[in-house]
């Protein structure tokens, strides 16, 4: 990327207004004024400068640009805020030629699934008495089911197949996203009468979803994962992080716990620094993944054997300190 573009991107997204999306702020004399993000801030101590459209905080020290402000809030590189920053105010960056074809198709399916975790989350709230009432015999609130944007998926063959051809998305990359099976050449919902996870990347696109049976039935199991596609490694996300990761920078530890339920308790029992592995084996990706914010966890795995071998961190890398 060149450097005038960079400051094009630079001088289109003003300081104070960036900022303001992220935190309050105030106007104090020619500066602007908020709590600082980024320490544990108890005096306003965050000044923001229009005219010099750099931020400095008198306590902990971080100081910047709206580059370094977007990198150390959201956690991203410095290309990865360059384009968020662009994206925000409508400049297209160009890319190189092969990763463009490759980041269309990565766009395409972040769409497809942006519309069916809007679909699944509509039809909980329209159609899913069962799913609700599943999850208040499991004493969760609904406001928890819609703060995590939990979803319903339809006792139907065809209900979210139907409802993405009417989006105008095309059969080919439906086939692609990995949320239909194929039976004798027709495509048909993968979740049918589910109660739907998605689950999100760290910057909060969904990539992925965990669709949960109510009843038990015969031969059908508990839960179906999205299976691996372009978005989605199995074992390389963290489920919940994109809403946690702000505060486990700030208390500098995290809670790990198994699985979805086990996150869905602990966020409205108001612990907002918990993450689930989502399956037994923190993997050394997940681990590298929490570790960009912060190098503390604490293990709220289950008290069975394959439970305890997990929490034991003994294949962890040397930088990841573990407290049991
Ligand atoms: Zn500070």
């Amino acid at each position: 990327m060149d450097n005038s573009l960079i400051d094009q991107i630079r001088s289109a997204n003003d300081i104070v207004d960036l900022v303001q999306s992220y935190i309050p702020l105030k106007h104090v004399g020619t500066n602007w004024r908020g709590i600082c993000p980024f320490h544990n801030d108890t005096r306003p101590s965050f000044y923001v400068s229009q005219p010099k459209q750099i931020y400095k905080c008198f306590a902990c020290g971080k100081a910047g640009n709206v580059f370094t402000f977007v990198q150390d809030y959201e956690k991203l590189s410095f290309i990865e805020a360059v384009k968020k920053l662009a994206q925000r105010v409508g400049i297209q960056v160009p890319e190189r030629e092969r990763t463009s074809v490759a980041s269309t198709k990565r766009q395409q399916l972040i769409q497809v699934y942006k519309s069916a975790a809007e679909f699944f989350s509509q039809m909980l709230f329209e159609h899913g008495e069962n799913a609700l009432d599943y999850l208040k015999k499991r004493s969760f609130d609904p406001q928890t089911a819609k703060d995590l944007s939990l979803g319903y998926a339809l006792p139907s063959q065809k209900a979210l197949l139907n409802h993405l051809m009417k989006e105008g998305y095309g059969v080919s990359l439906l086939k692609e996203s990995g949320l239909f099976g194929e039976y004798s050449g027709a495509l048909q919902d993968l979740y049918r009468d589910r109660l739907i996870f998605p689950i999100h990347n760290n910057t909060g696109d969904v990539i992925a979803f965990g669709g949960r049976i109510m009843e038990p039935k015969e031969n059908v199991g508990k839960y179906i994962n999205s299976p691996g596609t372009e978005l989605y490694t199995k074992g390389k996300e963290l489920y919940g992080l994109y809403k946690t990761k702000y505060n486990i920078s700030k208390m500098d530890y995290s809670l790990v716990c198994e699985g979805y339920f086990d996150f869905l308790r602990l966020y409205e029992s108001g612990f907002s620094n918990a993450v689930a592995s989502l399956g037994t084996a923190l993997t050394e990706d997940q681990v590298y993944l929490l570790n960009r914010f912060s190098k503390n966890a604490v293990m709220l795995y289950d008290g069975d054997a394959a439970g305890i071998k997990a929490a034991s961190g003994a294949d962890w890398p040397a930088s990841a300190k573990v407290c049991r």
